[in-house]
This record gives structure tokens, C-alpha cells and sequence, in this order.
């Protein structure tokens, strides 16, 4: 089983915090688009084909800007290389995009989840991000979801953003249960060096909430969301039970993916070798070169490297990983340091490690890139 990533490096117009690899220029879509088919078709009768593939996400960029015709092309690409039989077919789109007509195209192409980029319905917070679309567009394209019955959909929503006030954040969640998601990605705002927002962090121009207040949203977003009996099972992720994200749990699992587009990933395990690359973030060079050559280079992980990254992503899983597949897939057990270091963290209530089973509490959580670097640190 294995999972595909197409990511499209296109989008109206740049969003303040976000630092994914995307252009804003239009004009390379065709060209684009011709090199994405080309890197698909150059796995044709590799060994990379002989996997089932169970998942497969558009990401970007944004996704929704291609046509039907485009979206055709990738499609039948993926079906004339890979042996494809998706229990889950993901989408981005972005509310300003979204039609019935364009709802039912995707699905008809085989797309039956829809990952609605919302953000927030407040139009100032909008406004600061410099999202594309409105609170309107918002509303319409959830509403059009419902409508046309889309079979599945998750929608993002950011907190922790300058001027949000907890009622601000409380609206946005309750306008968002209020459609019924299956499943919500909850994003607290980082403020990444080389984006408009972080300059404008930088020059003093804006202040973000400090830790205390971001604490106190994820608190409201956990609380809010599961009272709607959507819960927590990744650092930011909730979801009805069942209704769990199918691609992204496949990174968090160490499961095969491949990744395609400019700055996509993809991580490749065989037997006893594993390997992970990545398609440089540079578009001039996807069309231009062979696809081979627009590569990084390929880095070999080895046993220990594998079980630290297993231990990194399951740490943020809420039902977290267990000691004996950790021995099992990658024939790691933990030091004596960090077995004190685990009893002492559950002491502090971070943390349970029962039946070889070890997982964050809500509140490690929160916490959880500290506390995963504090325990690989107390490594052999
Ligand atoms: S639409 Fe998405 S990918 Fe594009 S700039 Fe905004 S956040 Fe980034």
C-alpha cells in the first residue's frame, strides 16, 4: 500500500504566512503541467509501480486552479502508471474556486474528499492573511459541499492570529460545526522567516499572541470541537471517529508515498532499505530538466534514523506507538535514560506508557516537539 502527492505550485496570490513552494505568475501552468505528466510517466515499469496505491492528495499551491481538462490529464497518468485503487482521493480547494459544476467535475474524476482551505469566516483575519477568498466565498463553498452531498470533506482553520480574541475564534469554530465536518485541521499560525508576515514580525509592524493565548485557543478549539464529538488524534487534526485523514496518516506511519511536483517529497522503503527525496522547489528547472535530474539527492535512512522518525511522527498521534512494532519494524528499544525519562514524564502527566504502548497526554501534546527532542536526546 502507498500513497501518491501531487503538489501544484499555483495560487492567485500569496497568503502572508505561508512559506509552501508556489508562484503567483500563471503562465507556466501548461508548461507546468506537461513536466508533471512527464515525471509521472518516467515511473512507468519501475519498481515503485508494484505497490498498491491507496491515497492519493492534490496539494499546492492550490489545486482548484486547474480545468477539468488538466485535471483529466493527471489523472489518467496516475492510472496508466500506478496501480491505483484509492480508498481516499483528496483535493485542496480554495472557497473562491468552488462551483457546483467544479464540485461534480472532481468528483467525477474520482476526487471524494475535498479539503477546503477556510482558515477563518472573519473577514479582517481574512484580510491580514491575505487569503483570496471571503467570508462569503467561504460560506458558499461549505454550503455547495452540502448540497451537492460531496461524499467527504475537511476544512482548515487557523487560530492564534494577532486581534483574535477567543470569541473570535469560538465564532469561527461554531460556524464551521454548523456544516458538519467529518474532519478539521486546526493550525495554530507560525510565523515563517522569508513571508510577508514574518518581515512584517521582524520590523515590529505586528505582534503575534504570546504562548499563553495561542495555549488558551488550542484549549478552545479542543474543547469546541470535541463537545461536537470531533476529536483529536494528530497535534492538529480532529476528526469524527472513522473519519480519520487516510493520506496524511500514511506520513505518520512511515507508510511508501511518492511525491510529485516541484518541493514534493517521497519516502520509499524495500525490505531492508529505506530512502527519502525530494524534487527541488524550483520551477524552471521541473520543465526544463529530465526528471531525474531535478532531484536532490537521495538520502538512505538507516535503522536507527527510521525508528527516531517513527518515534518523532507517532508521538503525534494521539493513540502515540508501541514498543513492539518500534522493535519489530526497526529493532529499536529505548535506553535505560530514556526509560527513567518516560517515568518521569508520566510522574508530570505528559505522558502514559502502558502495555508497551506510549502516548501523549493532551497536555504533552501541546508540547510534543520539546518532549520528543528531550527523550531522542536521552538515546543510546
Ligand atoms: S493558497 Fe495555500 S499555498 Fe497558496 S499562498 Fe495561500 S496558503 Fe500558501
Amino acid at each position: 500500500m502507498a500513497g501518491i502527492y501531487i503538489h501544484i505550485p499555483f495560487c492567485k496570490q500569496a497568503c502572508s504566512y505561508c512559506d509552501f513552494y508556489f508562484l503567483t505568475r500563471q503562465q507556466l501552468r501548461e508548461p507546468f503541467l506537461e513536466a508533471l505528466l512527464k515525471e509521472i510517466y518516467a515511473y512507468k515499469e519501475t519498481p515503485y509501480t508494484s505497490e498498491i496505491i491507496t491515497s492519493v492528495y492534490l496539494g499546492g499551491g492550490t489545486p482548484s486552479l486547474l480545468n477539468e481538462k488538466q485535471l483529466t490529464s493527471i489523472f489518467t497518468a496516475l492510472d496508466e502508471v500506478f496501480k491505483l485503487d484509492p480508498v481516499e482521493v483528496t483535493m485542496e480547494l480554495n472557497p473562491d474556486d468552488v462551483t457546483a459544476d467544479y464540485l461534480n467535475m472532481i468528483r467525477k474524476l474520482g476526487v471524494n474528499r475535498a479539503s477546503m482551505g477556510v482558515q477563518s469566516f472573519q473577514e479582517e483575519i481574512l484580510t491580514f492573511m491575505h487569503r483570496a477568498h471571503s467570508r462569503e466565498e467561504a460560506l458558499n463553498a461549505l454550503d455547495l459541499l452540502k448540497k451537492e452531498d460531496f461524499p467527504a470533506f475537511t476544512a482548515d482553520l487557523i487560530y492564534g492570529n494577532p486581534g483574535q480574541t477567543p470569541a473570535m475564534l469560538k465564532a469561527d469554530i461554531e460556524q464551521l460545526l454548523a456544516f458538519n465536518p467529518p474532519h478539521i485541521s486546526a493550525y495554530s499560525l507560525t510565523v515563517e522567516p522569508k513571508t510577508r508576515l514574518g518581515r512584517q514580525v521582524d520590523l515590529g509592524r505586528i505582534t503575534p499572541p504570546d504562548d499563553e493565548e495561542v495555549a488558551a485557543h488550542f484549549d478552545l478549539v479542543h474543547t469546541l470541537l470535541g463537545s461536537a464529538g470531533i476529536f483529536q488524534y494528530e497535534v492538529s487534526n480532529f476528526a469524527k471517529p472513522g473519519k480519520e485523514a487516510v493520506h496524511n496518516s500514511s506520513y505518520w506511519t512511515h507508510e511508501n508515498y511518492l511525491g510529485f511536483g516541484p518541493s514534493a517529497h517521497s519516502f520509499w522503503r524495500d525490505g531492508h532499505e529505506a530512502k527519502r527525496w525530494k524534487n527541488k522547489p524550483d520551477i524552471k528547472q521541473y520543465i526544463e530538466k529530465k526528471p531525474d535530474e531535478f532531484t536532490d539527492e537521495i538520502e538512505l535512512l538507516d535503522k536507527r534514523t527510521l525508528a527516531e522518525e517513527r518515534i518523532m511522527l507517532g508521538l503525534r498521534m494521539v493513540k502515540g506507538i508501541s514498543e513492539d512494532n518500534l522493535q519489530k519494524s526497526y529493532q529499536f528499544k529505548f535506553s535505560e535514560k530514556q526509560l527513567e525519562w518516560i517515568d518521569l514524564q508520566e510522574e508530570k502527566e505528559m505522558l502514559t506508557f502502558k502495555n508497551g504502548n506510549l502516548k501523549l497526554t493532551t497536555a504533552g501534546l501541546k508540547l510534543s516537539d520539546m518532549l520528543v527532542v528531550d527523550l531522542l536526546s536521552k538515546g543510546d
